[in-house]
């Protein structure tokens, strides 16, 4: 039995273009009905079993052929909205999806909203409001890694995270609660000491699974910009880092101007590897602007390469930058083929960034620096209930706010009961996560997120 009677939707799952299958979804009370008047099966023994899959023509209201098909009937709940579900796998390119979803909308179906069939599912119980995001992140993972962490969410990792967190927020209140209404049995102050040691370690384990540069380096892969004066070997060091030749290669100083920016996968995350203009104080106009980027677009990194020529002398921009070389930098002492003048000795007397000697001609020490990159830019996969949605972060912050100013309120000698105001402020915050007691406001902003068809 469907849950949902009467509201039947429809659309086309697949990606637009051109493509080999093109697949038409309805859910929905009448979705069994609208399929048997729209598809004839080639063999009529089959009798639209539930969750086999049949061969056959879909059909316009006159009974002609409108494409090829194979279709699928799968009777509620054990579907993706539990609800009725139909599918209609046609020929690719939109012209037969089309028509084909022209058809059962004719025969009664609804066009779905962005999001609408996750959003069934969620309503239905069948998954809370992280999983239904995890579903979204999935399809839109740039990178294994990214992909990887939208399936552990997707199995549960932050529903999961939620419940251990919030039941033993829920030990810690009963501990309160028994301190506060039984208070001659309870020694106040020892209830205090532990209630303040728990909530603390509580804090500290939500705070490891909202670090927010591991959320963003998974969403959205890491950032590293190559920062260096002209002619250090910026560009060339890009190239041998990208093993393609796609940046312009060349010994005029000043040339690249623009940042340019280029993908790159370093142990299954997915990084921006960004050349920016050569960091020099300059009165050319149009260096000036690229020169700027430079700035704002190191500000942002994850990992910062500040290149050096190995084969010349340091120029005041150089020594400029590594002084201000923080832990995120990687100094590259480029040109290291060429006899040295300027060594890795000199330079750590200067800072406390790591060097790394390499030539982009040579290839020499490049393997060391993805190494290097590889252990900066990798989010741990040990912490298995790591948030990456902003949503989802964003409570978590709240949360552990909350249960800071328990612990403070605690350590001030106020009265029990308004820690445990703070706590229930946590607890809330956290179930927000799952959907428990979101707003249809907040729920409308999670689903219209989605493409049409899932
Ligand atoms: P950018 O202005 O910093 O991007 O520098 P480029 O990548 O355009 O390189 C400037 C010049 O240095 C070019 O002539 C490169 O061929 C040369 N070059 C770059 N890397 C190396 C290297 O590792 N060894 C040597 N010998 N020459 C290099």
């Amino acid at each position: 039995m469907s849950r949902i009677n009467g509201d039947t939707i429809a659309a086309i799952a697949t990606a637009g273009g051109t493509g080999g299958i093109a697949i038409v979804r309805v859910s929905g009370g009448e979705a069994e009905a609208i399929l048997k008047k729209m598809f004839i099966p080639a063999v009529k023994r089959e009798y639209f079993e539930s969750h086999r899959l049949m061969y056959g023509r879909a059909v316009d209201a006159g009974g002609e052929t409108l494409d090829e098909v194979m279709a699928v009937l799968m009777r509620a709940p054990s579907t993706y909205t539990r609800e009725d579900v139909a599918e209609i796998h046609c020929h690719g390119g939109s012209a037969s999806a089309n028509a084909v979803l022209g058809r059962a909308l004719a025969l009664g179906a609804r066009m779905a909203n962005p999001g609408e069939f996750t959003r069934r599912a969620f309503m239905n119980g069948r998954i809370d409001l992280a999983r239904a995001e995890a579903v979204m992140q999935l399809i839109g993972a740039n990178s294994q890694a990214a992909a990887r962490a939208s399936l552990r969410q997707l199995e549960g990792g932050v529903s999961g995270f939620v419940r251990r967190v919030s039941d033993r927020l829920k030990d810690v209140m009963a501990l309160l609660e028994a301190s506060t209404d039984f208070p001659e049995e309870v020694e106040e102050e020892a209830t205090a000491g532990e209630v303040a040691m728990q909530l603390r370690k509580i804090a500290d384990e939500i705070r490891l699974c909202s670090d927010s540069r591991s959320a963003r380096m998974l969403r959205e892969g890491a950032s590293i910009v190559l920062a260096g004066r002209p002619n250090v070997g910026k560009s060339s060091l890009m190239n041998a880092l990208l093993n393609q030749e796609r940046a312009i290669v060349t010994s005029i100083p000043g040339t690249t101007r623009d940042v340019l920016t280029e993908r790159i996968s370093i142990g299954g995350v997915m990084a921006e590897l960004s050349d920016t203009a050569g960091r020099r104080d300059t009165q050319d106009p149009i260096e000036r602007i690229g020169v700027d980027r430079a700035r704002r677009a190191a500000e942002g990194a994850d990992v910062v390469l500040i290149v050096l020529d190995a084969a010349g002398e340091m120029d005041p921009s150089d020594a400029e930058l590594v002084k201000h070389a923080d832990e995120r930098a990687i100094i590259c002492l480029n040109k290291s083929d060429l006899p040295p003048v300027l060594t890795s000795r000199q330079l750590s007397d200067m800072t406390d960034a790591k060097i790394m000697e390499l030539s982009a001609q040579t290839g020499m020490g490049l393997q060391a620096l993805l190494d290097e990159l590889g252990r900066r830019i990798a989010v741990g996969e040990e912490n298995s209930g790591q948030l990456t949605a902003q949503r989802h972060i964003q409570l978590a912050n709240s949360a552990t706010a909350s249960l800071e100013r328990a612990v403070e309120a605690i350590g001030a000698g106020m009265p029990l009961d308004t820690a445990a105001i703070d706590i229930r402020e946590a607890l809330s915050a956290l179930s927000e996560i799952t959907g428990e007691n979101a707003s249809e406001a907040v729920i409308d902003r999670v689903f219209e997120r989605f493409c049409v068809g899932k």
